[in-house]
């Protein structure tokens, strides 16, 4: 069988092939063309990038070297297709790290090397899938899931590569989860798509770099309808909450349909795959109810509501809401942004933009073209944005800058935002933030939010609200800003992680009482006294310098599905982390996470922090050292009964 990601045959016409190499990815291409004509030394000559950064997709070369380059590939694709498209032969190790330094200018590590290639599947492999040493068994090991997100989805799939009895419980009508629920104008990724995808599911089809939500839900249905996870899902439906019992070493997990009926299931292990940013956060602000206009959240936006010349209040400006500004502003007859926090943004070009035909077709039939692209843009967030987030303990005043390289970002991304609007002094003032560069995310923009801000119809409010009242709010300043419609794009409750399900493990403990403000589990999958409970994306998992949570969520279920495996093949009734592995590592995670700027004091609103400014939510480690952490699971971690 033709390994998948060598490209389908093409018989497309030499025109045709030198138009759609004025769209793609020079560099890229490049590679591929090692592939096709089996020769090296097409990337040994003068010919290669300059550098790379983020969404920088052509590595900084010239208009002359690409044009060299698109004639060169001409000839070589033109014999490629002559020879009828034949499947490479595969290419040893070494001229592949070889190929990878030399697309990105940077040295690969060699401890890279193997999560890179797994990453890329280059030899067709999917090294993530499911291990079923064992086979018996498994009818008597029934799984639920909770969430048909991107994570749970992935779950369904894995499980059933398994083999394994499996029931999917989700709360919406479809799958996808974020991607199903918010349906807020403007909605995006802004991780690339051609590397936010299953590894092991790209597409040649997104429309967008960074596709709009109903592209990426439609990708989610897609993949659930080719692996047929559907049937396994109970639609419309929420866990309440569930319970382990140690007599039978099962989980009972209580549902509520949509119609309010309950029901229940029966379980060996349980996966929660529900996300960190699901449950809506709407701000307590006083007098909120008696607003006689309509007012919704961003992730449940009421599009019965005409926003078309009417007076529109939006509190709240973060990922969110820095997509549904620009996305309303143009019809709206007034839109006021009420912003407690300036946002740090960098210059992302390809935001907005199409992916041209040419790269399509480059996709569906260079070898391997998708895959090195993928590489490309997994490369610059790869922990190197992780290693620029570390605080420098003897840098000077650290309410600004927390090292000298956070002091370089401040002033590079001061300057995008400052050249924007320099000529509007009271709008740059609002929009330069007072905290260090990268503290919350970092949003990317093609210059669509500050063009918006500096609209006839758009005003930017940094003044505390005080309340609402029937028709309007009124900010400290007594200043009353009339609204016939609010928009809360004011983010979810983060902090409570798994709310708001109640979840009882061993002895009848309350896993909401046991974690409080404080949720942890070990590598952020497992937790003592849960026995054969796994958290997907669960504590100390979200990304807030790189990478891709898709990646995440593969690590941990190749993670959970060997746990699985385990606990069949070993004929265990459970598995549980020890206490004392258990505490080390959240003592280990803390200890690194005090040294990020996202706990730097002087971020003084953050959704990544709890009431006491602890940050329990996302990951202070290299994405290579949670790779290989979670590679494989250490029986020695836990308890087996
Ligand atoms: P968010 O980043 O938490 O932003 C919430 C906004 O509401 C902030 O401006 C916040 O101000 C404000 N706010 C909250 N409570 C408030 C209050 N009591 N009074 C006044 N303002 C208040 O939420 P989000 O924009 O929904 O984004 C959440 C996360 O979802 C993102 O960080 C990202 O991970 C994900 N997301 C991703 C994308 C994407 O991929 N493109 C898009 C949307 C969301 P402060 O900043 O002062 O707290």
């Amino acid at each position: 069988m033709r390994n998948p990601h060598a490209g389908q045959p093409f018989t497309t016409s030499d025109e045709e092939i030198a138009d759609a190499l004025l769209d793609v990815s020079i560099p890229t291409l490049l590679l591929s063309l090692v592939h096709m004509a089996g020769d090296p030394s097409l990337i040994r000559g003068a010919l290669k990038p300059a550098g790379l950064f983020l969404n920088e997709v052509q590595g900084y070369m010239s208009e002359d070297d690409k044009a060299a380059a698109r004639a060169i590939a001409l000839e070589v694709i033109v014999d490629y297709r002559a020879r009828g498209c034949p499947e490479p032969e595969p290419i040893d190790g070494e001229l592949l790290k070889e190929m990878m330094e030399w697309l990105v200018c940077d040295p690969v590590p060699d401890e890279y090397v193997p999560m890179l290639l797994e990453e890329m599947e280059l030899d067709g492999r999917d090294l993530r899938a499911a291990s079923t040493s064992e086979r018996s068994a498994r009818d008597e090991f029934p799984v639920v899931v909770i969430g048909c997100g991107e994570s749970g989805l992935l779950a369904g799939i894995r499980l059933k590569e398994a083999g394994l009895p499996f029931t999917i419980v989700e709360k919406n009508a479809g799958p996808g989860g974020t991607w199903y629920q918010n349906t807020y104008p403007g909605a995006r990724v802004d991780v690339g798509n051609h590397f936010y995808c299953y590894s092991f599911e790209p597409t040649d089809e997104w429309t967008h770099f960074f596709a709009e939500q109903p592209e990426l839900q439609a990708y989610f249905q897609r993949v659930m309808d080719k692996y047929e996870v559907g049937s396994h899902v109970l639609w419309q439906t929420e866990v309440t909450d569930l319970t382990w019992h140690d007599d039978t070493a099962t989980w009972t997990v209580r549902t509520r349909g949509a119609d309010g009926s309950t029901s229940s299931l029966e379980a060996r292990a349980v996966i929660s795959a529900v996300g960190q940013l699901d449950r809506p956060h709407l701000p307590a602000i006083e007098g909120r109810d008696q607003f006689s206009g309509s007012f919704f959240h961003s992730a449940e936006w009421d599009h019965a509501v005409d926003l078309r010349g009417r007076r529109v209040a939006m509190i709240g400006a973060g990922a969110s809401g820095f997509q549904i500004a620009p996305a309303i502003a143009e019809d709206v007859g007034h839109l006021t942004v009420f912003q407690r926090t300036a946002q740090w943004m960098f210059p992302n070009p390809n935001y907005h933009e199409p992916v041209g035909a040419g790269i399509r077709w480059a996709l569906r039939h260079l070898p391997f073209y998708g895959r090195w692209y993928r590489f490309l843009l997994f490369w610059p967030g790869c922990d190197k944005g992780l290693a620029a987030a570390r605080v420098d303990p003897d840098y000077p005043d650290q309410s600004r800058a927390v090292s000298e390289i956070n002091e370089v970002t401040r002033m590079m991304f001061t300057e995008w935002i400052t050249s924007q609007v320099g000529d509007d002094p009271e709008l740059a003032a609002k929009v330069v933030p007072d905290y260090p560069a990268t503290g919350k995310r970092t949003l990317q923009d093609n210059g669509s939010w500050l063009r918006t801000l500096t609209r006839e119809n758009v005003e930017l409010v940094r003044t505390p609200i005080d309340h609402v009242d029937a028709d309007g709010i009124v900010t400290s300043d007594g200043v009353h800003h009339p609204a016939e419609v609010i928009v809360f794009a004011t983010g979810f409750q983060a902090t409570e992680m798994l709310w708001p399900m109640t979840i009882t493990g061993r002895g009848g403990a309350d896993l909401r009482v046991r974690w409080g403000q404080r949720p942890v589990a070990y590598l952020g999958i497992t937790v003592p006294d849960y026995p054969n409970f796994f958290c997907m994306y669960g504590p100390g998992t979200n990304l807030a310098s790189g990478g891709s949570l898709i990646f995440h969520s593969e690590c941990q279920m190749r993670y959970i599905s060997q746990c699985l495996d385990h606990l069949i093949a070993g004929g265990h009734r459970y598995m549980e982390p020890r206490r004392d592995v258990t505490d080390d590592w959240v003592r280990r995670s803390q200890e690194e996470m005090r040294t990020m700027v996202w706990s730097q004091p002087s971020i003084e609103h953050s959704f990544y922090k709890n009431a006491d400014g602890d940050v329990y939510s996302l990951s202070p480690w290299r994405l290579v050292d949670y790779w290989t952490w979670t590679r494989r699971p250490d029986p020695g971690d836990f308890t087996f009964g």
